[in-house]
């Protein structure tokens, strides 16, 4: 039975929004719809610590949820484990975005039928935007997977780990997210950071925007803002314990904050204008005591305004960099794109923010071979990726994603030999520009903060400049994680830049002890 004509609405005791919640019998007979109780397991009546694994499958986001599912999971005593071997639970966060998501979870999720055979006391929990899309589909497919949550309850996964324990294998997707803020954002839930120096902090959820190639407001619901004190807080918080670069994530950043100012309006408060609050929270955000680089991830070329610029530039601790995603350089394929801004405004925009923002790097998608794409329009794309010089780019060819609108546009796909071949011709022209602009940079003294060692020469340390770039260099001395240090650039290749450490500008404060490298 597919989860579309299974599902039940219930109103769960904590939340005012919708829950569907389906749950089946291990051998996938008896399907039926219940609520789904809160049954924790005390770690008292838990003999032994159990284990666990985290796969993270896609982007930030994904990234950062899988974040908080690991800091509830210890929250609540599981200890991780280095590999499923010796996990007794496995989670798998799932990303729909990217091509092939099903075969690579489903893959997967063969492999680990074997190690829950070997002791049905393990667990296999699939959460993220593929489980939120193919809902009960997933222990259709793979029934001896114990829990599958969505993207809007990630707070609640070990509740449905004990109640899987106890009562069977259950899938619980909530329609949209909890209205508790403990529950709304993953940022409010206990977290165990992958880093130490760099933290991601989710500023909003879900996007209200109807790009035709996305999946995303499916899976991921109506844009929501977080509140901004809060964000601020947390930023405290973070720099108290170590934390010295803060990456903000939301779907589409620059319209943060305009349903908070609405619901404002709409509260009896006349005083406030009913506009987005991003550049404001970047300055806020940025001028936190302690925080030395502000990231963010992703704006949307049509809602950039001219304050979020100025806020990049007047800020120090914003970093130089824009993620500016162009998706296509022909206005006839980004109408049909639903992108809401055309070739020329994109350039327009561009060129102010480099105006604005000194020594701005620049970095973009491309989606080439949109359904009903010509040789004219790619063209255009051509003509437009030249004129932008981007820093790098991740060039994508077009895959229909189920449940969008172009996967339906099936009358309008291009030919895959006639796409390949343009996306090679693009690749030339983003490659030139990179190793363009990164042989500009030499002899210059970059900025770095310290991520680890290279992962082609352990003897070289990698850092990451303000404008984002890689940079491979050797030092006479042992450097931790986190640390600032400035780098002589002395080489450029297409994805990164080699050097030699200069000076040793600023040490981590956070307490762990990860000498990474020396030369
Ligand atoms: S802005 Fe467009 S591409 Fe980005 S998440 Fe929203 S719908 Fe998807």
């Amino acid at each position: 039975m597919l989860a579309g004509s299974a599902k039940t609405t219930t109103n769960q005791s904590t939340s005012s929004s919708r829950a569907r919640v389906f749950s089946k019998s291990r051998n996938g007979s008896s399907a039926k719809c219940r609520e789904v109780p809160a049954t924790r397991i005390s770690s008292l009546q838990r003999a032994v610590t159990r284990r666990y694994v985290v796969r993270t499958f896609g982007c930030q986001m994904n990234e950062h949820d899988s974040e908080r599912i690991s800091g509830l999971l210890e929250h609540d005593g599981f200890e991780q484990a280095t590999d499923e071997a010796s996990a007794d639970v496995v989670v798998l966060n799932t990303c729909c975005i990217r091509e092939n998501a099903d075969n690579k979870l489903y893959g997967t999720l063969g492999t680990l039928k074997a190690w829950k055979d070997a002791d049905p006391s393990r667990q296999i929990v699939v959460s993220g935007c593929l489980a939120q899309k193919d809902r009960e589909t997933v222990r259709e497919r793979a029934p001896w997977v114990d829990v599958v949550l969505g993207t809007h309850n990630v707070h609640r996964t070990v509740d449905l780990l004990d109640h899987a324990r106890t009562t069977g294998p259950i899938t619980e997707i909530l329609d949209e997210a909890v209205v508790d803020d403990y529950a709304l954002f993953p940022s409010a839930l206990p977290v165990k950071r992958e880093t130490s120096y760099r933290s991601w902090v989710t500023i909003q959820i879900g996007c209200d925007n109807t790009c035709a190639y996305c999946i995303v407001p499916a899976v991921r619901g109506r844009e929501m803002s977080r509140p901004f004190d809060q964000i601020v807080d947390e930023v405290r918080t973070l720099v108290a314990t170590g934390v010295s670069e803060i990456f903000l994530l939301g779907q589409n950043v620059n319209s943060y904050g305009r349903d908070l100012s609405l619901a404002s309006r709409r509260a009896g408060d006349d005083s406030v204008r009913i506009a987005p609050q991003f550049a404001a929270l970047l300055r806020a955000v940025g001028e936190v005591p302690g925080v030395k680089r502000v990231r963010y991830m992703s704006p949307h070329p049509k809602d950039m305004r001219e304050d979020t610029l100025l806020a990049m530039a007047q800020t120090a601790s914003v970093c130089e960099h824009l993620h500016y995603p162009l998706q296509s350089g022909s206005d006839a394929v980004l109408a049909a794109m639903h992108r809401g801004y055309t070739a020329q405004r994109y350039l327009d925009r561009l060129h102010e923010a480099r105006r604005t923002i000194n020594d701005l790097a620049v970095t973009t998608d491309v989606i080439v071979g949109f359904p009903g794409e010509t040789e004219t329009d790619f063209q255009q794309t051509m003509d437009v990726t030249a004129a932008a010089e981007f820093d790098s780019a991740y060039a994508f060819i077009f895959s229909p994603r189920e449940g969008t609108t172009a996967a339906e546009m099936v009358d309008k796909f291009c030919d895959a030999a006639e796409v390949g071949g343009r996306y090679e011709r693009l690749k030339v022209v983003l490659d030139r520009t990179a190793v363009q602009k990164h042989r500009a940079r030499i002899g210059r003294i970059e900025e770095v903060v310290v991520e680890g060692t290279s992962k082609k020469n352990p003897d070289h340390i990698t850092g990451r400049t303000r404008q984002n770039k890689l940079v491979h260099f050797t030092a006479d001395e042992k450097l931790r994680l986190g640390t600032y240090a400035n780098v002589e650039i002395l080489g450029a290749a297409r994805f990164h830049l080699s050097g030699r450490l200069v000076e040793v500008t600023a040490i981590p404060t956070h307490r762990t002890r990860l000498a990474v490298a020396s030369a």
